[in-house]
């Protein structure tokens, strides 16, 4: 964008010889009312105020498809979930819920949104289980939604946990849960009775998300059971009711366990629907296989199959030290670390569709309209909102899984994280405390340190 008349440009701030993702060259960005109004070389452009990345890594902010706000940070509270399977970090939750209050969910929330924010996670859909009657999680999460909008968007998703079918109760919760304003609904048909009472629940819950406008969001398959064919059932939905865009099916786990030719129509049937896939390769793969005997499987769906049959797939680094996964820290570098393994995507080319799929894929599957980087560019006149790594590229980001140096949001900074240093101590002289002496001065000029 030129300043009408003028010759030189004018920026509200210049964000100097940043690397763009793909790029050997460093470039400039130019700034205006928090969007991006220029890139390129912007040597002779002005601007109120300029910043110098100093050849950081530039790459779009992180989305987050899948998300537990209300879980979060329960880990160990009442116990810990010893045997690792989804059937025990059910039951914890199931009694921890008891012990939920409002300030409670709040202060969680709170603390996980502040996580995300420092390592460059801009977007997220969080999952709030509607188990409770009085919906007070629900309402505390859509509470946290509208206190945080100028930092970080929220979409929330209503989550029967305990199923649409085994607790009818949840059908009119969620129903309530779209007029308190909720962006969309759920299902668990793995979690069903029956197939049968499966597939009613993914009826019940593409129906409501098709009358009022909003997404579905399906725990899909999260088993090692291969006869768990949800996700033809949702892609089958989406393709009927033509709200493909709209529609995740996350987890996926058991079309790892599919025969082939099955796999193959699925695919196809997927690729069509439009519906995202999104893999959850953390919580996965420390909770699958738990039932198998050797060999093992890996625990997560065919993330390289799905994406280079043209589907979107986002990953997700799911759940944060809950009943569920006691880890976890909230960067979604762990998950494309984790998926860099797991998917075999070590290649270079793989590693930087890996980058996409935290960025890019998650702003499909959310369907994020306003989202800055699209067919793997950064888009002009979009919001200027990035992360400034000190990496060289997609596969030194994953290696490293640094904070960001620094988190633009429309233009400003709002997170900025140190790197630590290091100082390597001369332990010599039996490793009295009193003669250890910092290695950088030892090997320093100083002439009285041998
Ligand atoms: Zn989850």
């Amino acid at each position: 964008m030129n300043g009408g008349d003028e010759m030189t440009s004018s920026y509200d701030l210049i964000v100097r010889n940043a690397l763009l993702i793909g790029n050997d060259t460093s470039t400039d960005i130019g700034i205006t009312d928090g969007l991006i109004a220029g890139m390129g070389q912007l040597a002779d452009a002005e601007a109120a105020e300029t910043i110098d990345a100093e050849g950081r890594l530039l790459v779009p902010p992180f989305v987050e498809p899948h998300v537990h706000l209300d879980t979060a940070l329960t880990a160990g509270n009442p116990v810990w979930n010893e045997s690792g399977t989804l059937a025990e970090g059910i039951g914890i939750w199931s009694s921890r819920k008891l012990m939920l209050t409002r300030e409670d969910i709040i202060a969680r929330a709170e603390r996980t949104i502040q996580l995300y924010l420092g390592y460059g996670v801009l977007h997220l859909r969080t999952m709030v289980d509607i188990g409770d009657p009085k919906l007070m999680a629900l309402e505390a999460i859509l509470e946290i939604k509208e206190r945080y909008r100028g930092l970080i968007d929220i979409q929330v998703i209503a989550f029967p946990q305990d199923g649409i079918i085994g607790c009818p109760a949840n059908e009119e919760r969620m129903k309530e849960a779209l007029r308190m304003g909720a962006d969309g609904v759920s299902a668990v048909p793995h979690l069903e009775n029956t197939r049968e009472e499966g597939v009613l629940s993914l009826r019940k819950a593409f129906n409501l998300a098709e009358r009022s406008g909003t997404y579905v969001h399906v725990f899909c398959d999260e088993t090692d059971d291969e006869n768990s064919k949800y996700l033809e059932v949702c892609a089958s939905l989406a393709l009927s009711s033509g709200i493909g865009s709209r529609v995740t099916a996350a987890h996926a786990n058991a079309a790892a366990y599919y025969n082939e030719s099955y796999f193959q129509k699925i695919m196809g049937l997927v690729k069509r629907s439009g519906l995202s896939i999104v893999a959850c390769p953390l919580i996965n793969s420390v909770m699958q296989g738990r039932y198998d005997s050797y060999p093992k499987g890996r625990g997560i769906t065919r993330i390289k199959e799905f994406q280079q049959a043209g589907i979107n797939v986002a990953l997700s680094h799911d759940d944060i030290r809950s009943p569920f996964y006691p880890l976890g820290t909230g960067n979604p570098l762990d998950a494309a670390h984790m998926a860099a393994h797991l998917a075999h995507m070590s290649g270079r080319a793989e590693m930087r569709s890996l980058i996409g799929m935290i960025t890019e894929g998650g702003a499909i599957a959310m369907g994020l309209e306003e989202y800055n980087y699209q067919g793997g560019v950064l888009r002009d006149g979009a919001p200027a909102s990035f992360l400034l790594f000190d990496a060289k590229d997609s596969s030194d980001l994953i290696r490293q899984r640094l904070s960001p140096r620094f988190v633009f949001r429309s233009g400003r900074v709002i997170a900025e994280t140190r790197p630590a240093v290091t100082n390597l101590l001369d332990t010599a002289d039996n490793g009295r405390a009193d003669l250890v002496i910092p290695l950088a001065m030892k090997m320093g000029a100083s002439p009285n340190v041998s």
